[in-house]
């Protein structure tokens, strides 16, 4: 591993920011780190930098445990929400700027400059102030300094938040290019799951300070192992189920008894579990082989241009949205929701996976 977080906690007086946070990050994977607002993230990146001491756990960079040396021994890369850079200095004098702990001579420094300015495609920059840059400019400059030093593993916390949607979606293209041309180690934080999903190799994704998932992005996508995280990437939408036989596991919602064929539990008849569905996995008309049809009313349809978001009221009294690309049918309408039993993810009461 090129990086190890091993069991990190951290407390700021009585606020307990990081549980027992494990994970590793392999040589040259590009890692996403999701969450909600306020879950830890950023705390995570700063004792992994050196800028806090964690309460308890340790970080390891390439197999060295570094949690008690200070942020300039470590050979970490940060880049930022906001602009670090030194208004004062040019593009080029910035970018070296980050080489100057090493003991490199002038000439090399140069060319290490040059070198790195031409990976973020800003060679006619060398001379600029960063005040004359564009917002996309300046976050370039600042991945060049943060990766001349060739950082062990590059820290991106929240780069892209402070940008424009059109300069996000382009320059997250370009991250993800310079990456695979560094082949650097990277940690890239972010609250947006569509831009982790897009980005990474694997997503680690927090809740309340604790890893509530480590896994490759379709895999955590398609088989999330918590309601947490069927709700976090992407939409999810859920109903109630009872369970009518243990083993094997039958469940029913509404007048339907579904037979479940993956299953990971056996609870007991009368069990009530919770079910999850992707919105988009969902359709209005009559169940097709494979699937099974609840009745209900319609209650909002919104018109988002490219889809509607219908949401009904199902016979089993809880709210369905389903992603229709067709004419949706009129607010008080009654309809039938076609489901597919295998779209179905089952959870417990204690968030725990039951089956599909
Ligand atoms: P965001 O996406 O909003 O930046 P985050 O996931 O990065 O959030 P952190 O900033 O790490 O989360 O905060 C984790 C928790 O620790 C939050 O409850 C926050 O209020 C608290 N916290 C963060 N910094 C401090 C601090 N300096 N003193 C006290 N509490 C703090």
């Amino acid at each position: 591993m090129t990086l190890d977080v091993e069991s990190l906690s951290h407390q700021y007086g009585t606020e307990r920011a990081l549980n027992d946070v494990s994970f590793g990050l392999e040589s040259g994977e590009l890692v996403a780190l999701v969450g909600p607002s306020g879950c830890g993230k950023t705390t995570l990146v700063q004792a992994i930098a050196g800028h806090i001491s964690p309460t308890s756990g340790r970080v390891r960079l390439r197999g060295e445990d570094v949690t008690d040396q200070p942020p300039e021994a470590r050979r970490v890369g940060l880049v930022f929400q906001q602009s670090t850079l030194y208004p004062h200095m040019t593009v080029g004098e910035n970018v070296a700027y980050g080489l100057t702990a090493g003991d490199i001579d002038p000439d090399e420094r140069e060319a290490i400059v040059a070198e790195y300015l031409d990976l973020v495609d800003l060679a006619d920059q060398r001379e600029a102030y960063p005040g004359e840059l564009s917002g996309g400019q300046g976050r370039r400059v600042e991945l060049a300094r943060a990766l001349a030093p060739q950082p062990d593993v590059l820290l991106l916390d929240e780069p892209l938040s402070a940008l424009d949607r059109s300069l996000r979606l382009g320059l997250r293209e370009e991250i993800a290019r310079i990456q695979r041309e560094t082949g650097v180690t990277t940690l890239f934080v972010t609250h947006d799951q569509e831009e982790a999903m897009s980005l990474a190799d694997r997503l680690v994704v927090m809740n309340e300070g604790s890893v509530a998932a480590v896994g490759q992005p379709r895999e955590l996508y398609e088989s999330p192992p918590t309601p947490f995280v069927a709700s976090f990437l992407g939409r999810s939408t859920g109903l109630t189920a009872t369970v009518v036989d243990s083993d094997p596991l039958r469940i029913v919602i509404g007048e339907h008894e579904i037979p479940i064929q993956d299953t990971l539990q056996t609870p007991p008849a009368g069990t009530t579990l919770r079910g999850h569905l992707r919105p988009q996995s969902l359709s209005i008309g009559s169940p097709r082989e494979g699937e099974f049809g609840l009745s209900g009313t319609v209650r909002r349809v919104r018109d988002l241009g490219r889809r509607y978001d219908v949401t009904v009221r199902t016979e089993t009294g809880t709210e369905l949205l389903v992603e229709q690309h067709a004419r949706p049918p009129a607010v008080d309408e009654s309809v039938t929701v076609a489901v597919p039993k295998s779209a179905l993810q089952l959870f417990d009461q204690t968030d725990d996976t039951v089956g599909r």
